[in-house]
């Protein structure tokens, strides 16, 4: 194919050139429509940026995708607002534009985010377990964190959350639990997989809850996350199906190349692909990139959960927030959220998580939705069939090779941090990059316009625009600058 080139304004601006300078506006590329890749372009655009954003999908919005087809929307990727709360960078928006949201929990549930209020769980022979059953195993699974985090100050290496609970049963055996119990007790940890989307024996013990849970509970997206993401992406200048392959870097600018041929330069771009993307290593970059953020990107984990979306005909199970089956391990065990609660629907998601997730991801749709149906069907007999079903593949999605970022075993949650700091005029940005809310919508968001910010001071810092942020470096210095913030590693 014949190569095309893109010519966003390359500047060619020497500081003393004023006029010059004033005649072009600067420039930035964003790679990755997702959550970051819009609320970075959408920010750069307002700072009077000349911006293009290159998708590799069809489509905007990345891991945020509210599908129609039902007929009503049902979101596929994030579902909730994790704090609603004014602190939430999210709030404004979402209040903005009047979007209803459903209340699943408040704060610092055991469930994270869903109280123990409404909801029924069963055995694998269809019996209801007692409430009080789900209760009290439930102040036993808290107990048991509390426990770990006794052990994470004893001991100076990391461990899996696995181990630990292992090791604080062994030492507590008040805690342990029997038949029924137990399995309920695995129905918990299905829980916290599923919060992370790994297994527990990869979940870091010293790392698990360095996340910032902003208050005001979690709030389900009734209408779906689409409008949201619709709304900042109004009037940017997107290339859907534009796969970027390369990224060079150097004094003068960033030349992007996409997977068509296409050509495109730029004072900076923002990199917000998702972690699992930066993993495989599809995107090359010229030069390398350093070694210090070539770990961080290898040593972070991402990992994977999935939606199997249930649409029938008529209610059949009960007016609760979600049905779970619970078994003797976390693997057998089952979660489905209740979207007619919130939604008026006749709708259930059933959630699989970690190694789950990944042995459904190789079955054909078909398959998993009767394999999540069969779950259904072991619990409630009289299920009927769904009339329609959706399945998720953010796992081998080449576009998102994984669902969301957590901390694995020994591995340090300040990693997040490195994956942000910028390279020479590349800026990162999305829910990995994101040390505080990672994993999250409004995480992706915040690093979206953080990025946005740096590349803004960092571009007109080099067209002496910004009088109060002298360069301090020459275009030396500049070519090998290692941020301030490297030093917090
Ligand atoms: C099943 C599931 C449930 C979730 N539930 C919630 C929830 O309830 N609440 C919550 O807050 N968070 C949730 N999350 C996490 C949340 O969806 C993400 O944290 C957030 O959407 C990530 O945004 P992002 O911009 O960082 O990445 P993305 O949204 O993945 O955006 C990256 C973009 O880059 C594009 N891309 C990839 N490769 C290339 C390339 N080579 N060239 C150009 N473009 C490329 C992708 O197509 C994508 O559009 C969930 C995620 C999943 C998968």
């Amino acid at each position: 194919m014949e190569s095309r080139c893109n010519n966003l304004p390359l500047k060619k601006v020497s500081y003393s050139n004023v006029e010059r300078r004033k005649s072009l506006s600067p420039s930035a590329i964003v790679i990755g429509a997702g959550f970051a890749g819009i609320a970075a372009a959408h920010a750069l655009k307002n700072a009077n940026f000349q911006v293009v954003l290159l998708e590799s999908r069809d489509r905007i919005g990345g891991r945020i995708y509210t599908d129609y087809s039902f007929g009503f929307p049902v979101d596929l990727g994030a579902s909730w607002l994790h704090g609603v709360c004014k602190e939430n960078p999210l709030a404004p928006l979402i209040g903005r534009l009047g979007l209803p949201l459903y209340r699943t929990s408040g704060d610092n549930s055991v469930l994270f985010d869903h109280d123990l209020e409404s909801y029924a769980l069963f055995d694998t022979d269809g019996h209801q377990v007692p409430q009080e059953l789900v209760q009290k195993v439930g102040d036993v699974f808290e107990s048991i964190l509390k426990e770990t985090d006794k052990l994470r100050c004893e001991h100076g290496e990391d461990m899996s959350i696995a181990q630990a609970i292992t090791i604080v049963l062994e030492r507590c055996p008040d805690l342990r639990q029997e038949g029924l119990a137990y399995n309920v007790l695995q129905w918990y940890l299905c829980r916290m997989e599923g919060w992370f989307a790994a297994d527990a024996d990869t979940i870091s013990l010293k790392h698990w809850d360095q996340e910032v849970l902003l208050p005001g509970g979690h709030g389900l997206m009734v209408r779906g996350y689409r409008p949201v993401i619709n709304t900042l992406a109004k009037g940017l200048d997107i290339r859907l199906a534009h796969r970027v392959t390369k990224i060079a870097r150097g004094k003068k600018g960033v030349e992007v190349t996409s997977g068509n041929g296409e050509t495109f330069f730029a004072d900076a771009a923002i990199i917000t692909v998702p972690l699992g993307v930066l993993k495989a290593n599809s995107i090359k970059f010229e030069p390398r990139l350093p070694e210090w953020k070539e770990e961080a990107i290898s040593s972070l984990a991402v990992g994977t959960e999935n939606k199997i979306v249930l649409h029938f005909d008529k209610i059949f199970w009960p007016n609760v927030e979600f049905l779970g089956v619970v078994a003797s391990t976390s693997y057998g065990c089952s979660y489905f959220l209740n979207l007619h609660k919130a939604t008026g629907h006749p709708v259930l998601v059933y959630m699989p998580a970690g190694r789950l997730a990944r042995d459904i991801e190789k079955m054909s749709d078909e398959a998993a939705a009767k394999f999540a149906f069969l779950q259904l069907k072991g619990i409630l007999p009289d299920a009927s069939e769904p009339i329609q079903y959706l399945v998720s593949h953010w796992g081998t999605d080449e576009n998102s090779l994984g669902s969301y970022t957590y901390d694995a075993v020994g591995k340090s949650h300040e990693l997040c941090e490195r994956l942000r700091i910028p390279v020479d005029n590349l800026f990162f940005a999305g829910e990995a990059a994101s040390m505080k809310y990672t994993g999250t919508v409004h995480g992706a968001f915040s690093t979206g316009l953080m990025a946005a910010e740096e590349c803004r001071m960092r571009v007109l810092e080099r067209y002496g625009d910004l009088d109060m942020f002298q360069p301090a470096m020459g275009e030396e210095a500049e070519a090998v600058s290692v941020p301030l913030l490297i030093s917090r590693m």
